[in-house]
């Protein structure tokens, strides 16, 4: 088989979105699946779909496209604030975006009423982790000017929280984003259908709080794709942690010494190697590398360490047969590098497509 290759099993990632639906409809939240890791993958859309998902998010217009372009039947969230440069395709293919800024939304105003349509808007507001957002004191005025924009409606208001600082989302983070839901609809005497609380980092407050307050939609893409919370990376119980793995080919097998010879400079990639001299070691070298993964978000199976990377090279312990592969586990940061790379093969199957013929 192709070699690297990521396997995209879409069984794991159902029974992933079903899962996390279930639990947090009980709360009164709904899932926007998000498919940037994927490119747009509309098998992985439609996966999350028929697990009950309410609508689907990605960052890019590119991806949000693909997936209207297979037909894929579900609302589409652009969840990166629109490039001005982009607002005419914004408007023409996602429903809804979330913004920050007056002039983008102008803009987005002025492309709906040339392609006669209406675009969704929600307001994205700082909260402490200083990624986008509009200060919480500057809402208000936010509101007040969007409401003036033809062919544009307000969803509603949402927080992304864990992804630039690590600021992680609380009681106090989450009920101040209830009480600007509340206030601005006070102020206004509108109703916001949407208060999106934030991304996989929520999951642990959303699940173990008493009252989510107003918070009605969390933007999943992690816990669905890899079954684990970003906060402490902990798999998250009943959830698959393989449903993506990458299988690299082994293309070296020899026993080496520990330490280096020479005099010891940077690396190529400027980290200093490590010095614990072990003796002769058995080493294996993988036709994988910084061109195809992120090498540090990656995990080697059980009874096999990975010792450096380079990048077009994986050194792992122990030795393996030349010709054999090896399969890894991936992290968000990993996965996505791992999709953009045009060496690695993606390979999307169900469960039921591996049993044999003879087997059923
Ligand atoms: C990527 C992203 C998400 C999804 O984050 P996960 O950690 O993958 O769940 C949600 N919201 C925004 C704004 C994002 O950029």
């Amino acid at each position: 088989m192709t070699a690297p290759r990521l396997d995209i099993n879409l069984d794991k990632i159902h029974h992933n979105a079903s899962v996390l639906v279930k639990r947090l409809a009980e709360r009164d939240i709904k899932v926007t699946g998000v498919t940037k890791a994927t490119l747009g993958s509309p098998e992985v859309a439609n996966a999350m779909l028929r697990a009950g998902i309410n609508g689907l998010g990605d960052s890019r217009i590119e991806n949000i496209e693909t997936m209207r372009a297979a037909r894929v039947p579900a609302s589409m969230t652009l969840i990166r604030s629109p490039m001005l440069s982009q607002a005419n395709r914004v408007v023409r293919h996602a429903d809804v975006s979330f913004n920050t800024e007056l002039d983008v939304i102008s803009k987005l105003s002025s492309e709906a009423k040339k392609e006669r349509r209406t675009h969704g808007v929600v307001l994205m507001v700082e909260l402490g982790d200083l990624r986008e957002g509009i200060m919480p004191d500057d809402l208000e005025h936010t509101v007040r000017e969007v409401l003036r924009f033809p062919n544009i409606t307000l969803k509603g208001i949402g927080t992304n929280l864990a992804c630039r600082s690590g600021a992680a989302p609380d009681a106090r983070n989450m009920s101040e984003l209830s009480a600007l839901a509340d206030s601005i609809e006070a102020t206004f005497g509108l109703t916001l259908d949407i208060v999106s609380g934030g991304n996989s980092a929520n999951l642990e407050w959303a699940l173990n709080s008493t009252d989510v307050g107003r918070i009605n939609d969390l933007r999943l893409g992690e816990s669905i794709l890899l079954g684990r919370e970003p906060l402490h990376r902990q798999q998250i119980e009943g959830l698959y942690t393989d449903a993506i793995t990458l299988t690299a080919e082994v293309i070296e097998s020899k026993v080496k010494p520990s330490l280096p010879t020479g005099e010891i400079g940077q690396t190529a990639f400027g980290d200093i190697p490590p010095v614990t001299d072990r003796g002769q070691i058995s080493q294996t070298i993988l036709a994988l590398g910084r061109q195809d993964s992120d090498p540090s978000g990656l995990e080697a199976p059980p009874g096999h360490t990975i010792l450096a990377a380079s990048s077009d090279h994986l050194i792992v312990e122990p030795g393996l047969a030349v010709g054999s592969e090896i399969t890894l586990q991936l992290n968000y940061s990993a996965l996505v590098r791992a999709m953009t790379s045009p060496f690695v093969s993606k390979i999307v199957n169900r469960e039921s497509d591996r049993i044999p013929v003879s087997a059923q």
